[in-house]
């Protein structure tokens, strides 16, 4: 068995047992202090020191990096895989260890936990592909929800895809997702765009770039900025259709639907609500096209322009479809002759 004489980050995953470090209980004493500061003793740090052989067997699963979704408030919702490949696993490394400890404990779960999180990624990320060249099992998960998405582990997965290690994934819950299909907004078709920015310049300027968007856009947004955010986004996008999805899967779960304008109305009175919140907005709303008004501009421009000019000319004028401006141009030639 190889251990790494220091207490960190990575050798708290370590196994000092000499068997499998699977069934060793976390090794965090205090619970009430994540590790978030001391990076890995070294890159040769190891999970269990166990032979790759005689762990997979124990547990059944392949060895490889596991992207596991946990719950996003609802301790419920964890998938039976995920557990199983949390139980199954060398090592867990998770944002904080005193969150993804009680998600542990609720299941009997007792894999050693270490951190890896935006603070420690560049000293941890070597420590995990090398235990991962050694054929361990890693699962990664983050605070809430799906690693990756807005939180930390892509750099991880990207480096050990391009090492050609396993990365697989147990997934789950998502509060991008859980927003979007509670929001009453269209589903077809979605952007999800991350955190707003917190400052309003950068903030106008990416909705401004999103604006022309043809989808629901998605995104994440503290509780404390909703009014302000609310109000840029009905300015820069126009009054659209709206949901703000609050504490989703909690006691206190609410979605508040309507138009930006009047939701920003609403947090700007009632001040920002308590908890964690999804913005969802509708796509661009098509503008009915006025009929008599657009064959008269078809005819005005086949004055002096053939069909198919006369179609994309107004095509960029009003934003319609090219194709059917072309084919009522058409149409209107052929009443004249
Ligand atoms: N990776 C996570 C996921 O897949 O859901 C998202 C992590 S991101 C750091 C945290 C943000 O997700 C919060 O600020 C909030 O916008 C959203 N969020 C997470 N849990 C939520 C919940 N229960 N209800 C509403 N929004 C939530």
């Amino acid at each position: 068995m190889r251990r790494t004489g220091e207490d960190t980050g990575a050798a708290r995953a370590t196994s000092s047992s000499g068997k499998s470090g699977r069934r060793e209980p976390n090794r965090r004493s205090d619970a009430s202090k994540p590790d978030r500061t001391t990076p890995p003793a070294a890159a040769e740090a190891t999970i269990t020191g166990q032979p790759m052989a005689e762990a997979f067997l124990e547990s059944g699963l392949a060895p490889g990096l596991y992207l596991v979704a946990t719950p996003i408030g609802n301790l419920g919702d964890v998938t039976l895989r995920a557990l199983e490949v949390l139980r199954g696993v060398d090592g867990i490394f998770c944002e904080d260890t005193r969150i993804t400890a009680k998600l542990l404990a609720r299941y009997g779960i007792s894999t050693p936990l270490a951190v890896y999180h935006d603070h420690n990624a560049e000293q941890v990320r070597p420590v995990i592909l090398a235990a991962l060249h050694r054929g361990e099992r890693v699962a990664l998960v983050s605070d809430a929800g799906t690693p990756l998405v807005s939180d930390p582990g892509y750099k991880l997965a990207r480096a050990a895809i391009a090492e050609n290690l396993t990365v697989t994934a147990a997934p789950g819950p998502s509060a991008a997702l859980t927003a979007l299909i509670l929001s009453g907004l269209p589903p077809d078709t979605f952007f999800f765009a991350g955190f707003l920015p917190p400052r309003q310049t950068a903030r106008r300027r990416a909705l401004e770039r999103w604006g022309a968007v043809e989808a629901t856009l998605v995104v994440f947004e503290s509780t404390q900025r909703l009014a302000e955010s609310l109000a840029d986004m009905a300015e820069t996008l126009g009054d659209r259709p709206a949901a703000v999805a609050r504490e989703l899967t909690k006691l206190h779960e609410e979605i508040r639907r309507g138009r930006l304008a009047d939701l920003a109305d609403h947090y700007r009175d009632a001040g920002p609500p308590r908890g964690e919140a999804v913005i969802v907005v509708g796509p661009p709303e098509r503008m009915e096209p006025d009929r008599g008004e657009i064959d008269g501009l078809l005819r005005a421009a086949l004055a002096e322009l053939g069909v198919r000019d006369a179609a994309a000319k107004l095509a960029a004028e009003t934003g319609l479809p090219r194709g059917e401006l072309y084919r009522r141009a058409l149409a209107i030639r052929d009443e004249k002759g």
